[in-house]
């Protein structure tokens, strides 16, 4: 075995590798770009690396860079992980050259099964089944239309050089052919470089199926069974499971047999996946099934084959990559109960799925399952990688106890910070069609339910507004305990809520970073909360954070703050520092004095219009100057009430 491995990766597969290769005795070195400084990748490992700045292409994908890092380290192996230089012929070769193992397959393996469509041919002379279509070097429009024709619709246009669900688009008529084409070759250009493209057949509710293989450099290949990789967003997957529903071990030997000839066929070492698309129209048949890619590298979702199959893939990979045998034959190969994996994304199912970054404010995950992760509390989600947080794999006796697991581990995940899709997985796990085995790749565009609406929470804003005045009490009474001549806090006023006697206050919140408004009334119990006329949530959890309170309540987010000028309530105050009237009303009273000093969000004053109190919040900290009103009297919309002066 290697004495020490480089690991040219970050995030929670770095953790995941470093793992197997403490356990097998290696010393680990990590690399890190700048905005990794502290990752957890970095500290896990016995050793690690600066290689650039925070973009990929400056850091993390410079060949260069890493091989120098393996240099002065002694590094004995580079393990990619996958995405960055895993997949990299040139990267390959580069650390032979510098005398250094790549844990991977060799180069010409890479290549070989670099490009869709050569990959294709390739495996169509080696007799592995292959979606019909156009796969030449033909490129022009008028020709790959006429193909598609013969092809028949729908079809999908796909990029040679492909990867990620990208440069990628269905056609579902001819007069949408050329657009499309126009389209995914533009997508193609700019993110691969490369514009080519192939057409092929759209198979029918399409279930992506997938072998995982293994081959040592002594010509031995064999497969680990399958995964069934079919609930998707955007052509990229959300779940994945091993085995897969309705597989049944002759189809599992029929397809596991294509795969080991695809790795036979380019000479193949190492982990390797070949994906093939399935008609699941009525159910995985002999026959139904063809080629589409090869990965050749690990997969983000191996924890499921790990889990029915009691092997460390990883390890193998360091095995083979150090001149080992295969360590079982192709009968010795276990299929134990049923695993399924959830990639828990920072982003934003119910707005397109969009990314979110920022700090985690809060991360954890229940016992039971397995997390593979690279970030902890306090970590952030940066703009520059792969929004991933973690991934959860369950593993239990049947398909159903797994899926339930895994919803109920889910369902106990602390994440608040960036928004999650926690939701949608635990619905994912529990959606009855997809329970009962029933579905395909379009599975979640079919269901938009399952998004969960873009419409604010409002019982667990409630919930934030509640905690937001707790805390105010907490601090009022804080401030009432300390010396009379200290200077006055922000909250020594909030008897606003109180004096006037009006029995509902309103106030400004920001719901989401949007302006809204929580009513708060004073009976016998203590303040009771309402938001658009929704009651305080009894069933979510709230993360107090320095700068807002995080609601969490069934997967979803809910981020509740004071209205601070500057967003909410930008109409009643201007750039000048002039406070003004956002309404018709009464001054209930002013909470600051000629001459005082305020702070960012420091409450300066209470109005009341319609029986509703509204709070008039400091912009900036300053000195109030210029007071123009008194309590008790009656001002109109936009009138100015004072000035606050900012500091120098
Ligand atoms: P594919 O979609 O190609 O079948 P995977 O689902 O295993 O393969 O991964 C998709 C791609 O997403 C990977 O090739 C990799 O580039 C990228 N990726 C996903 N998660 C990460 C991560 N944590 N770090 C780096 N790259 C990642
Ligand atoms: P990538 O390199 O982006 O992973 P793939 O060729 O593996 O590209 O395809 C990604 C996904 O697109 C598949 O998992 C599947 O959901 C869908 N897909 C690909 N080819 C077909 C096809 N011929 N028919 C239906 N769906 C397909
Ligand atoms: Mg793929």
């Amino acid at each position: 075995m290697f004495a020490s491995v480089l690991i040219a990766n970050r995030g929670e597969i770095a953790c995941r590798i470093a793992r197997t290769a403490k356990r097998l005795g290696m010393r680990t070195i990590a690399v890190y770009s700048e905005a990794d400084r502290d990752a957890l990748h970095v500290r896990l490992c016995d050793e690690a690396h600066p290689i650039g700045p925070p973009p990929a292409a400056e850091s993390y994908l410079v060949a260069g860079r890493i091989i120098e890092a393996a240099r002065k380290s002694g590094a004995r192996c580079i393990h990619p992980g996958y995405g960055f230089l895993s997949e990299n012929a040139e990267f390959a070769e580069a650390c032979a050259a510098a005398g250094v193992v790549f844990v991977g397959p060799p180069p010409a393996a890479i290549r070989a099964m670099g490009l869709k469509d050569r990959a294709k041919a390739l495996m169509q002379k080696a007799g592995v089944p292959v979606v019909p279509g156009y796969h030449g070097d033909k490129q022009d429009a008028a020709f790959l239309k006429q193909k598609a024709q013969e092809i028949g619709y729908p079809v999908l246009i796909k990029a040679v050089a492909g990867g990620g669900g990208k440069g990628m688009r269905r056609v579902e008529r001819p007069v949408e052919f050329e657009a499309a084409l126009e389209s995914a070759q533009r997508e193609a250009k700019s993110s691969f470089g490369d514009a080519r493209v192939l057409v092929e057949k759209y198979i029918a509710a399409p279930r992506h199926i997938e072998m995982q293989v293994f081959a040592d450099s002594h010509g031995n290949a064999i497969h680990l069974n399958e995964r069934d990789c079919s609930l998707q967003r955007r052509h990229q997957k959300v779940i994945e499971e091993a085995p897969a529903p309705g597989m049944s071990a002759a189809l599992r030997a029929a397809m596991g047999g294509a795969a080991v000839k695809a790795a036979l066929a380019v000479g193949y070492a190492g982990a390797g996946t070949v994906e093939f698309i399935a008609d699941g129209s009525s159910g995985l048949k002999p026959g139904g099934y063809w080629f589409m890619e090869m990965n050749t590298r690990l997969q983000v979702e191996h924890p499921v084959t790990e889990a029915i199959t009691g092997l460390d893939l990883v390890e193998w990979q360091f095995r083979i990559a150090s001149g080992e045998k295969l360590p079982l034959t192709q009968a010795q190969v276990p299929v134990q109960g049923h695993a399924v994996e959830a990639r828990i994304y920072a982003e934003d199912p119910a707005r397109g799925f969009l990314p979110s970054t920022g700090t985690l404010v809060a991360l954890q995950f229940p016992d039971g399952v397995r997390v593979d992760t690279g970030v902890e509390q306090g970590s952030a989600i940066s703009p520059y990688y792969d929004p991933m947080i973690a991934k959860m794999i369950a593993h239990g006796p049947s398909r159903d106890a797994a899926l339930e697991q895994l919803a109920s581990a889910l369902e106990r995940t602390v994440a608040a910070g960036p928004r999650t899709n926690l939701a949608l997985l635990t619905a994912l796990c529990r959606a009855a069609d997809f329970r009962s085995g029933v579905f395909d790749t379009s599975f979640i565009d079919r269901n938009p339910a399952l998004l969960g609406g873009a419409e604010p929470d409002s019982a667990a804003a409630a919930f934030g507004a509640a905690r937001l005045i707790e805390q105010e009490r907490a601090r009022i009474e804080q401030n009432l305990s300390r010396a009379a001549d200290e200077p006055r806090s922000p909250w020594d006023a909030t008897d606003g809520f109180q004096l006037s006697g009006a029995r509902v206050t309103a106030l400004p919140i920001l719901l989401d970073g949007e302006p809204a408004e929580a009513r708060v009334s004073y009976g016998r119990n203590g303040p009771a909360v309402t938001v658009d006329g929704e009651g305080s949530a009894a069933d979510a959890t709230a993360i107090e954070a320095a700068d807002a309170i995080y609601v969490l309540r069934h997967g979803r987010q809910t981020i509740v703050r004071h209205a601070e000028a500057g967003s909410g309530d930008a109409d009643h105050t201007d750039g000048d520092g002039q406070i003004k009237a956002p309404m018709h009303g009464k001054v209930l009273a002013l909470l600051v004095g000629e001459g005082d000093r305020v702070e960012k969000g420091q409450r300066l004053a209470v109005i009341e219009a319609m029986k509703m109190e509204h709070a008039l919040t400091a912009r900036r900290p300053g000195r109030v100057t210029g007071i123009a009103v008194a309590a008790g009297q009656q001002v109109a919309e936009g009138a100015r009430l004072m000035i606050i002066e900012g500091e120098a």
